[in-house]
């Protein structure tokens, strides 16, 4: 089943609020078999409104608006929508009275005003609105269906979930749209596309996406129209065959931060962490602490940024310093060492680069990073070249050193 989402408001069209709405309501139908196929936007004005709702009946019959369901005089979603049914407003004392005892609960009259949202268009079903003054409406005729829900994001949350989606699942008739998202990071999308191949046909129906972003790639596995058990089936099977092949690039699933898979990591083997950057100034122990609940694990870091507290708070040898320099294998390891041993944990993480504009040179380009990990007084470092601005060199490298210590401790485990 196809249908068309239409969000209403001015302030959308001018790029002050964000059209949250309308993928909220992409991926709550989708989860239900409905797949939103064109999603649009208009002013509050009553021309466009009909033109943009009777366009979108005419290719799918069924389309879901928000916003302007308010009271105010830029509220006229439902008066443009019923004209296009040719339905006359009908006052309804009903709802009238349950505004009035919403508004009395709350110690005020109901104003004049919100009697506009007490009207009906004639044979219209009303979904009932027990998070806000505006109730939901929906028209129907043979052309399709216009399901009209409030802006405000709450309550058009609500009514989606109370009020619509049991509407659609019966009409959708049990098929379903389901996705999981695999989380790689340490490989740029196009290395990943040549190691997963043909996973599309081995996995059929489903289809793959890379969604990259600084945290590394997202692969989003989708199963369309189906019925459950077997969307479940075949995404099992994908995801099982998307971590074979990416290998410990693969991290988690859906939200998995990099941060929490890595004190989960320490913690389980009774690690505490310190980390050593440059670069970053602070990025990795701001990612680490993002995590609830990271004080058992993650006892601090030291941002040595200049040589001189690299010296001083971490212990790098000034000549370490002179002969190699601040980016390089050498002081990356000292850093992680350092600083390991001078905060008092078995295991240090450590980063230095050339985040730009400036401070490149032919032989250390913007982008050049160093990464390191000290466990138990063992060093193991990793050169690794960024692209991007220099703040997302330095998220990328933030994201570069998580991961490294993730390897770290998943090699120590295996018995590498
Ligand atoms: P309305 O129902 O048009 O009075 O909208 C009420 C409020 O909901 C607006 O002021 C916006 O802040 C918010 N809103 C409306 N449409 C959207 C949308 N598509 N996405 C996110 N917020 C919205
Ligand atoms: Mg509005």
């Amino acid at each position: 089943m196809n249908v068309e989402v239409l969000t209403i408001g001015t302030e959308l069209l001018l790029g002050f609020t964000i059209d949250t709405n309308g993928a909220h309501i992409a991926r709550t139908l989708g989860e239900i078999g409905v797949q939103v196929v064109r999603r649009a936007s208009v002013g509050d004005r009553g021309q466009e409104i009909r033109d943009a709702v009777q366009e979108s009946l005419a290719r799918t019959g069924a389309v879901v608006t928000t916003g302007g369901l308010g009271p105010t005089r830029d509220d006229i979603t439902k008066r443009a929508v019923a004209d296009l049914y040719g339905a006359p407003l009908d006052f309804r004392e009903d709802i009238w009275q349950a505004l009035v005892e919403r508004f009395a609960r709350l110690g005020r009259v109901a104003p004049a005003v919100n009697r506009l949202q007490a009207e009906v268009p004639r044979g219209a079903t009303v979904l009932p609105n027990k998070w806000g003054t505006a109730p939901g409406l929906w028209l129907e005729d043979a052309r399709g269906f216009v399901v009209m829900l409030p802006g405000v994001p709450r309550e058009m949350r609500k009514l989606l979930e109370h009020e619509v989606v049991p509407r659609l699942r019966v009409r959708a008739g049990g098929r379903v749209i389901r996705s999981r998202i695999v989380r790689t990071s340490g490989i740029p999308e196009s290395l990943l596309a040549e190691r997963l191949g043909d996973i599309e046909e081995r996995v059929s129906p489903l289809t793959l996406a890379y969604l990259p972003g600084y945290d590394g790639v997202d692969l989003r596995l989708t199963a369309w129209d189906t019925d459950l058990r077997e969307a479940d089936r075949a995404l099992e099977a994908g995801v099982r065959l998307i971590n074979e092949r990416a290998g410990d690039h693969a991290y988690g699933e859906g939200d998995t931060d990099l941060a929490a898979v890595l004190l989960d990591q320490a913690r389980a083997r009774g690690l505490r962490i310190a980390v050593a950057e440059s670069c970053t100034g602070g990025l990795l122990g701001k990612r680490l602490t993002d995590t609830p609940g990271s004080s058992d694990v993650f006892v601090g870091g030291v941002i040595a940024y200049a040589n001189e507290v690299k010296t001083s708070l971490l212990d790098v040898e000034p000549v370490l310093l002179e002969r190699h320099g601040a980016v390089s294998a050498e002081v990356v390891c000292a850093m992680a060492l350092g600083v390991a041993k001078r905060l008092g944990v078995p295991f240090g993480i450590s980063v230095t680069g050339i985040a730009g504009p400036g401070g490149g040179t032919e032989a250390k380009p913007v982008g050049t990073i160093w990464l390191a990990t000290a466990l138990q007084g063992t060093t193991q470092a990793t050169h690794i070249m960024l692209p991007g601005s220099r703040e997302e060199i330095r998220l990328r490298a933030a994201q570069a050193g998580l991961l490294l210590g993730v390897r770290r401790l998943s090699a120590t485990s295996a018995g590498r």
